[in-house]
């Protein structure tokens, strides 16, 4: 390990020597051409394994959520979404700019989950006044938080009497999936089952460089085809990138637990010291909220100490696999150091 411990995020880790072996040895084609054999070769391994009809891959998370808003939802269409999520806080609006499509939050629970009262009471009749419900959108993770498989279920059954679609932002599908006993895939294809599509992220906790998965239906994918070339992110010799998803796919799914005994570690560590209040982590986030009047100057101070970390009152710190033990024990010292200085 380097000097310095990067807690800020799981998407900053570097291919492994393996993974960039994976990608130096990628055949190669024009993938606008359906040409690359690498890119095809993770698209149907990712169709195989979590059970779906076809897959795309797209440059980024937030291109292959908006490219599944755009082709579950027409101009005028409505999805239901929580305020907390990815595809409705974090992607700068593009479903609404880019795509004509209204969105419809509501508000998140605590354990990440929206209430059914919520998603019916959000429901539209058909009439000319309203905008067309078409989708609903879950997350898991959320907030490194697993959602319950019965509210998933529950929510699935409630959208599907109405006769709306369901798509899950399962950029960190993996991590959700590492979170409960049993092999990883089988726990993903089951977390994945009930939805229409599903986008998958390799450049967080798997360790990809770039890069995500969007499944579902053979049309449906087709029609994300013609939007991703609408967005810009079709791309040609994407074998490169699609070889290193694809390592993480093989290689980099059970290793997700070493990153989730990090993160309970690291809480533990943290517990107890006082002007820190630990949140439980489920996967591989560890909140931590901080007295208000110290806040100020951690950050700062857990980075002259080489650790990097983000927030201000409640500090997130994200394990993946570029970090430790010793680099997880370090950040429990400083951050331990701060709060024993007057
Ligand atoms: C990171 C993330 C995305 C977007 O991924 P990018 O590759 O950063 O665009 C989408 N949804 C969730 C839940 C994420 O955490």
């Amino acid at each position: 390990m380097s000097g310095i411990v990067d807690l800020r995020s799981d998407t900053v880790t570097r291919p492994t020597a393996g993974m960039r072996a994976a990608m130096a040895a990628a055949p190669l084609g024009d993938d606008v051409f359906g040409d690359d054999p690498s890119v095809n070769a993770l698209q149907a391994a990712v169709v195989e394994r979590l059970g779906f009809e076809a897959a795309l891959f797209l440059p980024s998370g937030t291109q292959s959520n908006l490219v599944a808003l755009m082709s579950h939802c027409g101009r005028g269409d409505e999805y239901i979404v929580g305020q907390q999520q990815h595809c409705y806080r974090w992607e700068a609006g593009g479903a609404a700019v880019l795509g004509s499509i209204q969105p419809q939050p509501l508000t998140q629970q605590a354990d990440g989950s929206l209430l059914l009262a919520d998603i019916k009471a959000a429901i539209k009749p058909d009439d000319p006044h309203f905008a067309r419900s078409r989708l609903l959108c879950l997350e898991n993770t959320i907030g490194g938080q697993v959602l319950d498989p019965a509210y998933v279920r529950a929510a699935q059954a409630l959208a599907r009497r109405h006769g709306l679609s369901l798509h899950l932002d399962g950029a960190r599908l993996f991590n959700a999936a590492a979170a409960a006993p049993g092999e990883v895939l089988a726990n993903a294809r089951a977390i994945c089952a009930g939805f229409d599509s599903v986008s998958v992220c390799f450049s967080k906790g798997l360790g990809a460089p770039v890069g995500s998965v969007l499944c579902g239906s053979r049309d449906f994918i087709d029609r994300a085809r013609r939007w991703r070339k609408m967005c810009g992110g079709a791309m040609r010799q994407a074998g490169l990138l699609a070889a290193a998803a694809h390592y993480a796919l093989d290689h980099h799914l059970e290793r997700l637990r070493t990153d989730h005994a990090l993160a309970q570690r690291l809480a533990a560590g943290l517990q107890g010291i006082a002007g820190v209040q630990v949140q439980a982590p489920h996967t591989n986030i560890v909140f931590a909220d901080v007295a208000p009047e110290r806040s100020a100057g951690l950050i700062p101070f857990l980075k002259e100490r080489g650790v990097l970390a983000t927030g201000l009152y409640r500090l997130r710190f994200v394990t993946h696999l570029d970090v430790d033990e010793v680099g997880v024990d370090r950040a429990i010292a400083a951050v331990r150091a701060y709060f024993s200085e007057a």
